[in-house]
């Protein structure tokens, strides 16, 4: 017998799943079956028209369906491009999108089989209603065929066979009924047709199936015969060619599904027909979830490009800006050649215009969704935000005319998120800057003591929580001609009314601080800005002390300090005792001095530099 070859651990879990799955919709293999038999087809059709020595004629490419009822057989036949050994063990022995499955672990939740309605899960669906799926294939430019054959977790096997023409067919012996399950439905003409309609009907190659139909028997009076007629079950037309008053929401978040752009639901969807200096047909989505590598080096950017409806580039960077490489969908254009290459893709003027064309539609899109559905728009902005406040803080800011009204802050008095227009628009009387506090979380800042005196003046303080936020906002500078400050700035730009100024004996006693604490703070002050708390401190240029926290959290960067400045409340009681042993004690002064230090450190988040000495310091004080 036949040594049987063992799926990857993955694969096995997943196969697993869908082998035993009760998942409502298990008639999504079919249409994953005709994703890949379809993008079998681009590949070879692709070759076709480009390679004069292939020969092309478009009758050759279909994708064909039949039932054996009797046999419970459905085979899907594809004149794709097909699969060599190596292919059919790489591709189909382990589960392509292994990432879905890491990000399953993560997520796991207590229904087992949401990951098939979360990402779908191509080829391996199949498992869900056939207990036997036989795969033939062959390559083109191979004159082999080989047939892998699997009858779920023991593994599969992969041997020679014939096959004449380039392409794959795949065979699925559907399971038996079963007392909750009925399978036969997926050997019913009728209901698989309906299933190829629901989810497939765009595909751009004709989707074949034999149906069985009962005429006249000739000559003979009233007696009918069945016969078989090949019937195209699609219309064939892409959905982007479709009118879109023709289209319902549902028919965009089948397409978003069919082509894999997604396993959420998109929260927009934006249909493009443009004529003019440029035409070109897209369809646009903005999703709802981040995918599960968004955030990492290998996520890649990019639209599906079509030169007049045939596939040409499954990822087209150069279509999308990175602030919005979030967006997923594909473009279609007459005006472009379909030799085109990725070198030559750069300094296309079409492509150029086409690009702008985008970003613009996504960006009015984005500004509608805050304008009339803002609670949808809050969910799309955790999601996706700290990429469009990178691309603020990218390439020196030249975007920022693109992005800064998408912004949105947490607002210290709305306790909700606020956009910069909202905060200029409420601005109080005599206020001349935009005030941020920088921190980790919303608890934390609203804890600031440098907050307080900004506060009890009556200004709103947008809180910054991502890292990219200070640097963003530095890039820019100015919203409006209104400079932003931060509150633990040296100067506040606010006139401290009531607080007294230190005298000579005062400023002494600051300069001795300054001495004690030597290069650890750039100066030693009286505050204006502290109310209940008697230390905080502030900082002097460009570089805040929530950026030196960020820089210095990153790997091989040089230690980076900001100037910080100490700052004492003169209307606290402390400072009385401060004064006191300044005066009397010049050990316990000392002794102070470096506990007030150290509190300010703790208060900012940055770690003390000897917590020993800094306790030992504390328990002296007690007595
Ligand atoms: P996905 O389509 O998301 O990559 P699948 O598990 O459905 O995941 O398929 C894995 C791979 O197997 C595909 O990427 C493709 O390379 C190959 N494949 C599947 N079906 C076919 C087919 N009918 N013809 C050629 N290659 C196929």
């Amino acid at each position: 017998m036949l040594a049987k070859k063992q799926f990857k651990a993955e694969s096995k879990r997943l196969l697993d799943l869908m082998i035993n799955s009760v998942y409502t919709h298990q008639e999504i293999f079919l249409r994953e079956l005709i994703s890949n038999a379809s993008d079998a087809i681009d590949k070879i059709y692709y070759i076709a028209l480009t390679d004069d020595a292939v020969s092309f004629n478009k009758d050759d490419y279909y994708i064909k369906i039949t039932v054996d009822k009797e046999n419970r057989i459905l085979t899907l036949s594809d004149t794709g491009i097909g699969m060599t050994k190596e292919e059919l063990e790489d591709n189909l022995g382990v589960i392509a999108r292994s990432g879905s499955l890491a990000f399953k672990k993560e997520n796991e939740s207590k229904d087992g089989f949401d990951i098939i309605g979360q990402f779908g899960v191509g080829f391996y669906s199949s498992f869900m209603v056939a207990e036997t799926v036989t795969v033939i294939s062959k390559a083109f430019g191979s004159s082999d065929a080989y047939k892998w054959e699997s009858k779920g977790t023991d593994g599969y096997t992969v041997v020679p066979t014939e096959k004449e023409q380039t392409g794959t067919d795949v065979i699925l012996k559907i399971k038996e009924n079963t007392e909750e399950e009925n399978y036969d439905e997926f050997l019913d003409e009728y209901r698989l047709r309906s299933v190829i309609k629901k989810y497939s009907d765009f595909i751009r190659y004709p989707i074949k199936m034999d149906v069985t139909r009962r005429k006249l028997k000739e000559g003979s009076g009233n007696e009918y015969e069945d016969y078989v007629e090949e019937q195209i079950v699609n219309s064939m037309v892409p959905i982007w060619k479709k009118n879109k008053n023709e289209l319902t929401g549902e028919d965009y978040e089948n397409f978003y599904t069919e082509k894999r752009y997604g396993f959420d639901k998109p929260v927009r969807y934006i249909h493009i027909s443009a004529e003019g200096a440029v035409s070109y047909k897209a369809i646009l989505f903005i999703p709802e979830k981040i995918p599960f590598d968004f955030y990492t080096r290998e996520y890649e950017k990019g639209l599906e490009l079509y030169a007049n409806g045939v596939l040409i580039m499954n990822k087209c960077a150069e279509l999308l800006p990175d602030y919005f490489s979030f967006v997923k969908g594909m473009v279609d254009s007459e005006d472009l050649s379909l030799n085109i290459s990725r070198e030559m893709l750069q300094h296309d003027r079409q492509l150029k215009l086409i690009a702008k064309s985008v970003r613009s539609k996504i960006k009015s899109e984005l500004e509608d969704l805050l304008k009339n559905d803002r609670e949808k728009y809050e969910e799309f902005f955790k999601a996706f935000g700290r990429q469009l406040k990178y691309g603020v803080y990218s390439d020196f800011g030249s975007n920022k005319d693109v992005l800064l009204d998408l912004l949105l802050f947490y607002s210290s008095t709305e306790k909700k998120p606020a956009t910069l227009s909202e905060y200029v628009g409420r601005m109080a009387e005599g206020q001349k800057f935009i005030y941020y506090a920088a921190g980790e979380s919303i608890e934390r800042i609203e804890k600031l003591p440098q907050a307080e005196f900004v506060a009890d003046k009556g200004y709103e303080i947008l809180y910054f929580t991502d890292d990219v936020d200070e640097f963003a906002i530095k890039m820019i500078g100015a919203y409006k001609d209104l400079e932003f400050k931060s509150i633990s700035s040296g100067d506040l730009g606010i006139e401290a009314e009531e607080s007294k100024s230190p005298d000579a004996d005062d400023n002494d006693m600051f300069a001795e601080m300054k001495r004690i604490l030597a290069d650890r703070v750039a100066a030693v002050r009286a505050s204006k800005r502290l109310k209940s708390h008697p230390v905080c401190l502030s900082n002097e240029g460009e570089l805040t002390i929530e950026m030196e926290k960020i820089l210095n959290a990153m790997p091989n960067n040089e230690k980076i300090k900001a100037q910080k400045v100490l700052e004492i409340n003169v209307n606290h009681d402390v400072f009385k005792s401060l004064q006191d042993a300044f005066t009397n004690d010049k050990e316990k002064f000392k002794l102070f001095t470096d506990l007030l230090y150290n509190q300010a450190l703790l208060i900012e988040g940055l770690p003390i530099e000897d917590p020993v000495e800094f306790t030992n310091n504390i328990w002296k004080v007690l007595y």
